[in-house]
């Protein structure tokens, strides 16, 4: 059953503010056996708003519209979707005597915008608002439903929870909707939708989804099933999809890289200090957002100058002079050293050109050299990271994490004494 949703508001058509209802709605919709296959953003506008509920009536079974229902002079919702149905508003003095002892409860001024709030549209079956003063409503037109929910996202979701999902339930032909995802990290998105396509194309039945995440390519796989219907061929996918991409996936779930590799430096009961030049504490931020890193995260330094590379973290001054600050022999010596001085099992460092400037022929925006020394010795890599100043500073401290992981599975290179 298509649906589609249609946000009301200016302010989501200005640099400043971003659609969040409809990822909420989406996430939601899709739970509840719907495809989603549009998404409008309307600025506060009647003729605006009225076209694109003539436009979504022609195409979609169920229209969610949130936005404008509020009491101000640009809340348009309500008198635009009256005129595109042809129906009329009516005061509903159930909802107004509601509105005015909420409108006292808060010692507010009652007046006639604020009074708006209590117009419904002709057959309109009401929602009322717990959290909130505008009500929503339920609108059943020829076969389609139009679904009308305030804009602030709290209102709007425990509206939804409470009383659209039952009323959604009854609608949908499916019972549920079942869904595999998977994360992986140390590939491109085109690598990994090119060894994937040609599996998930097999099965027409599945929606797949590939996205890039921070650090990583999300894949996720949704089925929906009518009742009676099992997931098989969602199984049978998934482990075509474990066979394709192996140890590049990390989690089956939605947890993050950091997560998974805390977990492992912690079953391993190994611990880890960091050296960081160019990401400045990125790692070690990503490291210790995971609730009880102190297990297992020891501590880092921002080597950002050569003062504290060659003073705090142990790297000669010769290498620095011979190799300079971004090369092979300070990573490694940043790792070897933040490892002797942390007391850590391993040392990681992360030296680069994050840019825009200091970039050479030899050397340019984007190099990353990282270092990995444990037990056994150090091993280097390098990687050169595209995207501006943020991306290859956000690129590297997520490659960092992925050669740690491959280092935990006994995959990454080994140390070299
Ligand atoms: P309104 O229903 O237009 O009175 O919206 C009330 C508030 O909810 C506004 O200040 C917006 O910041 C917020 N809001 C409205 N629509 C959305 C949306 N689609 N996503 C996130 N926030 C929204
Ligand atoms: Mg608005």
């Amino acid at each position: 059953m298509k649906a589609e949703i249609i946000a009301v508001g200016s302010e989501m058509l200005t640099p400043a503010h971003l659609d969040t209802n409809s990822l909420f709605l989406t996430h939601r919709l899709n739970a509840a056996g719907f495809e989603l296959h549009l998404k409008t953003v309307v600025g506060d506008d009647s003729d605006d708003i009225r076209e694109a509920l003539c436009a979504a009536l022609g195409r979609s079974r169920l229209i969610v519209i949130t936005g404008g229902l509020g009491p101000t002079e640009d809340d348009l919702t309500r008198d635009a979707v009256a005129a595109a149905l042809g129906r009329r508003l009516a005061l509903d003095p159930g909802i107004l005597a509601g509105l005015r002892k909420k409108i006292l409860r808060r010692s507010l001024p009652s007046s006639r915008l604020v009074e708006r709030q209590a117009e419904t549209i002709e057959g309109a079956r009401v929602l009322p608002n717990d959290c909130g003063t505008a009500p929503g409503m339920w609108i059943q037109h020829g076969d389609a439903v139009i679904v009308l929910l305030p804009g602030p996202p709290r209102e709007l979701e425990a509206m939804f929870e409470s009383q659209v999902e039952p009323l959604l339930a009854k609608l949908s032909p499916f019972r549920r909707l079942a869904s595999l995802s998977f994360r992986v990290t140390g590939m491109m998105e085109s690598q990994v939708d090119g060894l994937v396509s040609p599996i998930y194309r097999q099965y027409p039945e599945v929606q797949a989804i590939v996205l890039a995440g921070k650090g990583f390519i999300g894949l996720q796989f949704l089925r929906r099933l009518a009742p009676g219907e099992n997931s098989a061929d969602l199984e049978e996918l998934s482990a075509k999809i474990r066979a394709a991409l192996g140890d590049a996936i990390f989690t089956e779930s939605d947890e993050s890289l950091e997560a998974v590799v805390g977990r492992m430096l912690r079953e391993a009961g190994l611990t880890l200090a960091v050296a960081e030049s160019c990401t400045s504490g990125l790692m070690a931020a990503r490291i210790t957002a995971v609730p009880g890193s102190s297990d297992y995260f020891l501590g880092g330094i921002l080597c950002y100058s050569n003062d504290v590379k060659t003073g705090l973290c142990g790297v000669p001054a010769d290498v620095l002079h011979r190799h300079g600050a971004v090369s092979a022999e300070t990573a490694e010596a940043l790792a070897r050293g933040i490892r002797e001085r942390l007391g850590s099992s391993i040392g990681l460092s992360i030296t680069g050109i994050a840019g825009p400037g200091g970039g050479s022929e030899e050397k340019p925006v984007g190099l990353v050299w990282f270092g990995l020394a444990d037990g056994a010795g150090c091993a280097t890599e390098r990687r050169v990271f595209g995207g501006g100043r943020e991306a290859v500073r956000e690129r590297a401290a997520a490659f960092a994490l992925t050669l740690l992981r491959s280092r935990l599975l006994g995959k990454g290179k080994g140390g070299q004494p």
